[in-house]
């Protein structure tokens, strides 16, 4: 999948670790999260296999939805979680906008 931004820039989404991509959980959502973490630290007696279940139920019950951002021009692209429109957000900072999701 590739996004067409208007300046004419395409953003890649064919594998994860990309330095234009970030992941985000709203923050009504981030309390709960960091004590889902906490829970799962505290895992000492379980097995392996309970342990990734239980990561995988963390973050299948978290949803955290994803962020592009355009290496050109800085602008940010979201999926709508319901309808899976895409919004759009132009940047007003075009020196350094890639620095956004990564210090690289
Ligand atoms: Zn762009």
């Amino acid at each position: 999948m590739y996004i067409n931004c208007k300046c004419g820039g395409k953003i890649y989404d064919i594998t994860d670790g990309h330095r234009d991509k970030a992941r985000w959980l709203p923050d009504k959502d981030w309390d709960n999260f960091i004590w889902a973490l906490d829970s799962l630290s505290k895992m000492k007696d379980e097995t392996d296999e309970e342990r990734d279940r239980a990561v995988f139920n963390v973050l299948k019950k978290f949803k955290f939805q994803t962020m592009h951002q355009c290496e050109s021009c800085g602008s940010i692209f979201i999926f709508n979680k319901g309808d899976n429109k895409l919004n759009i957000f132009e940047s007003n900072v075009k020196e350094n906008s890639s620095t956004i999701f990564s210090d690289e």
